[in-house]
């Protein structure tokens, strides 16, 4: 996965591409809006991570170019928080979410992925678990040969669940990288999706695949008939 950071603080731009290496991402920095839109227009990156006070080109403007010239790389825009810009106006420009500053870096890795899985840049490679097949890139999911029809949400989840088989995964973690306004979402949304994609993959089939581990989340495993 290849991540441009446009940052114009040098320190934090340093720290991002040290911690996101050690993710596993490659990182790209660039210290200006102009070099940064340079860059990008190069392509080739799965993800931008652009700050909006910026020398050179701003970052909406950075963003609206590249929309323009219908470059669709998934955007986090990085605001601040009495900054003269706001977050709606990150969207309207075309980014894809935003991270208010200073934000935790742990929630900027999350964000990252969730961005990641909703481009459908993870990699659209079938994943299996028991007789259960998620095929990300098609949006379909079986039981078998049976085919079973999630809402994204649900498909959302249950790969999230798949991608991690037999692992935890509580349920913050789950709305962090399902839903763009993770703060706005109750832990009972969760509950909820997750009840109904038990009843689709699960009750027909006799299976308990989805198992929850109480006060924590869930987790997805092999569950023959
Ligand atoms: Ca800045």
């Amino acid at each position: 996965m290849r991540v441009l950071v446009v940052e114009d603080e040098r320190r934090l731009a340093m720290a991002l591409q040290r911690g996101l290496r050690a993710e596993g991402f490659d990182v790209d920095v660039a210290l200006d809006g102009t070099l940064g839109l340079a860059m990008a227009l190069e392509g080739g990156y799965d993800v931008i991570v652009l700050d909006i006070m910026l020398p050179g080109l701003n970052g909406y403007r950075v963003c609206a170019r590249l929309r323009a010239a219908g470059d669709l790389t998934p955007i986090l825009m990085l605001t601040a928080k009495d900054g003269e810009y706001d977050e709606a106006e990150a969207l309207d420009t075309g980014a894809d979410d935003y991270l208010t500053k200073p934000f935790s870096y742990l929630v900027l890795v999350a964000r990252l992925r969730a961005l990641l899985r909703r481009s459908g840049r993870t990699g659209g490679q079938p994943i299996g678990v028991g007789d259960l097949t998620i095929l990300p890139a098609a949006h379909r999911c079986l039981r078998g040969d049976d085919e079973i029809t999630l809402t994204p949400r649900e498909f959302a989840i249950l790969k999230l669940l798949a991608e991690r088989p037999g692992e935890v995964v509580t349920k913050p973690q789950i709305i962090d990288e399902v839903w763009d306004q993770a703060d706005e979402v109750d832990l009972n949304v969760v509950e909820v999706h997750v009840s109904a994609l038990r009843r689709k993959i699960d009750a027909p089939y006799q299976r308990r695949s989805i198992e929850t581990v109480r006060g924590v989340g869930y987790r997805l495993v092999a569950d023959a008939p």
